[in-house]
Parts: structure tokens; C-alpha cells; sequence
């Protein structure tokens, strides 16, 4: 199972033409530039707020997949012993590795098919990522494979049946919004796919991978339009009274909500980085070695440029994990 459409583009996002992008989502993108406007400040407020109401107070080690710039970090920072931001794009990475300092470790990898153990996390972040994954079902079994027993999973997706698009589906300019039981591709060009999910599609899935959903928790956001909002777009009461609102009525466009994992894995004793690891190709244990890591059973080698451990596997013509092992 693969990340779907990576090789694709956002819309919405700049320089999404150029070739290194289209190999990897959000490689090269100026995605800081995205979030420094007034309305996505003030979303980026309200969002971690809501994503910190979200999260367990405090525990061992979070996992942030699809980490970006590290735009969240603030949401969790100093609530857990140890963070991994994990990203698809090495570009995200240096930049949140810039933006960030302290525990965190940096690890480039497919969300399909991370580099680490079972449960060695025990909450993670997964958030403004679902909508870019075609298999909705496999990232959420691979998410709840590394969280530990009872571990927190914190994910957000856009919702197939926002007051938006129910408004589109009357003036007749979108597909019908109430089907539950498929995720509702919309094509936004450039190759590129965005995800409707509907809200009962979202909680079956959950159950499907063995999370139990939190009920009554869930929040919203109308996206860009918080810079409007006034007060009700800030993230102080009267703006998280409405994200609660929006969200327990699943009238927004982003739906943020929390899910534990049930049965599993207990967290693993983790004394050092390599311990958290395995290969993302055969699922051996990898050895650290001075510039990487090495997979001795599939031989192959994973590098570590400029503080990033480079866990990608080469796209395979046949999707088979790619090119042969050094
Ligand atoms: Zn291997």
C-alpha cells in the first residue's frame, strides 16, 4: 500500500510545477509562505488550539506524520518526553527541523510504510494529511500498528458533508454529500486529488483499524474563514465554543477528532533512536551506522542528511518498494 497520488500536487499551494514536486507531495512547496496571510494565521491559531484540546496532556512520545514545517509543534511541545516528525518531503523537514529544537527526531518516510516499530508511540498527530490518501483504511492500520495500547490518534479530514457542500450539492454544482460509505475524490487539478470524507465514513474507519472513537469531541474548522470571524475566529472561548459546535454537528469543511487505540502493542523499552526503528522495505531491525542506518537481512541503507533520516523507498515501477538495495 502506497501513499496515493504522490506524485501529484495540492492545489491552493505555490510552485507546484516544478519536477522535484511532483515526485513528492509538498517537496519544494513554500508552504510557510501558504500559512502567513491574515485569515490562515488565525486559523493556524484556532487549529492548534483544537488539536491541543485533542491531544493527552502528557505522555512518552508523539508521532506528528505529515509534520509539514513543524507548524503544530507548539500544540504538543511540551507535553511529551520525545516527538517524531515524520514528512514525505525533506524540504518540510529542514524546515521543521529550523523551526523546531529540543527532543524531536526527524524522519523522512511514506505514511503507508513507516520506519518504526509497533507501538512505540503513544499519541499521534494526523493532521491535513487524510484527505491526500487514497486508501483511507490501510493509513489508519499503519497509524494504529505504531501507537501503543490505549495511544491517542488526533486526525483531521474534509468533510464530505460540510454546510458548504450541502449548499454546493442544492445550487446543483456538487455530487451528492450524504453517501457514507466512500470517500469522494475531487480531481483540483494538476494531476491531483483532494478527499471528501463523510463522517460516518470517518468513524467506521476508525473501528476498522481497531481505534475507538471519542464521542462528543470533535471540532471544526470553515478553514481560511476564522480571519473573518472576529472574536468566534480567535482561539479563546467564544472561537472554540463554535469549533466545538461546528464540529459535534459536522457542518464544517475540517472535522478534527480523537480516537484511541484499542488491544495492540505495549510501548517498547526505546534507549536510543535506532531502537525505534525498522526498515520500511522487510521490517527487520535496522543498525545505526556514522552517516545512516542499515538494513543487514534486505541490505539496504538508509542515510542521514542534514539531520534527517532519509526512510524513503524509491517509487518501484510495480509500486514493490523500488529500486534494488545497494
Ligand atoms: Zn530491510
Amino acid at each position: 500500500m502506497r501513499k496515493a497520488r504522490a506524485r501529484s500536487a495540492p492545489v491552493g499551494l505555490p510552485n507546484r510545477d516544478t519536477e522535484e514536486f511532483t515526485c513528492r507531495l509538498y517537496e519544494g512547496v513554500e508552504y510557510t509562505a501558504y500559512w502567513d496571510e491574515e485569515a490562515r494565521r488565525r486559523t493556524d491559531a484556532l487549529e492548534r488550539a483544537i488539536v491541543g484540546g485533542l491531544l493527552p496532556s502528557g505522555g512518552q512520545r508523539l508521532l506528528d506524520v505529515g509534520c509539514g514545517f513543524g507548524r503544530l509543534s507548539q500544540a504538543y511541545a511540551d507535553r511529551f518526553r520525545q516527538t517524531v516528525m515524520l514528512d514525505g518531503s525533506m524540504s518540510m523537514l529542514r524546515q521543521a527541523r529550523d523551526n523546531t529544537s529540543g527532543r524531536h527526531i526527524y524522519i523522512a518516510a511514506d505514511v503507508m510504510r513507516m520506519p518504526l516499530r509497533a507501538g512505540v508511540a503513544d499519541a499521534a498527530l494526523f493532521v491535513r494529511v487524510f484527505h491526500h490518501l487514497e486508501d483511507s483504511g490501510g493509513c489508519l492500520v499503519e497509524l494504529r500498528r505504531v501507537l501503543s495500547e490505549g495511544g491517542r490518534l488526533v486526525l483531521s479530514y474534509a468533510n464530505k458533508r460540510s454546510a458548504v457542500r450541502l449548499a454546493k450539492w442544492a445550487a446543483r454544482s456538487a455530487s451528492h454529500p450524504y453517501h457514507p460509505r466512500h470517500p469522494q475524490p475531487m480531481p483540483v487539478g494538476h494531476g491531483s486529488t483532494f478527499y471528501y470524507h463523510h463522517p460516518s465514513f470517518v468513524a467506521s474507519a476508525l473501528e476498522g483499524a481497531r481505534f475507538r472513537p471519542l464521542p462528543g469531541n470533535d471540532a471544526g474548522l470553515p478553514d481560511a474563514v476564522p480571519g473573518f470571524l472576529g472574536p468566534l475566529g480567535r482561539p479563546t472561548g467564544a472561537g472554540l465554543a463554535l469549533a466545538g459546535i461546528l464540529g459535534r454537528a459536522h457542518a464544517s469543511f475540517w472535522v478534527y477528532t480523537g480516537a484511541d487505540a484499542r488491544g495492540g502493542t505495549p510501548m517498547p523499552r526505546c534507549e536510543s533512536t535506532t531502537d525505534l526503528l525498522q526498515c520500511p522495505s522487510c521490517g527487520h531491525e535496522v543498525v545505526a551506522e556514522t552517516d545512516g542506518y542499515a538494513c543487514r537481512p534486505c541490505g539496504r541503507f538508509y542515510p542521514i542528511v542534514d539531520g534527517i533520516a532519509d526512510f524513503r523507498l524509491p517509487e518501484g515501477p510495480a509500486g514493490d518498494g523500488g529500486a534494488e538495495p545497494s
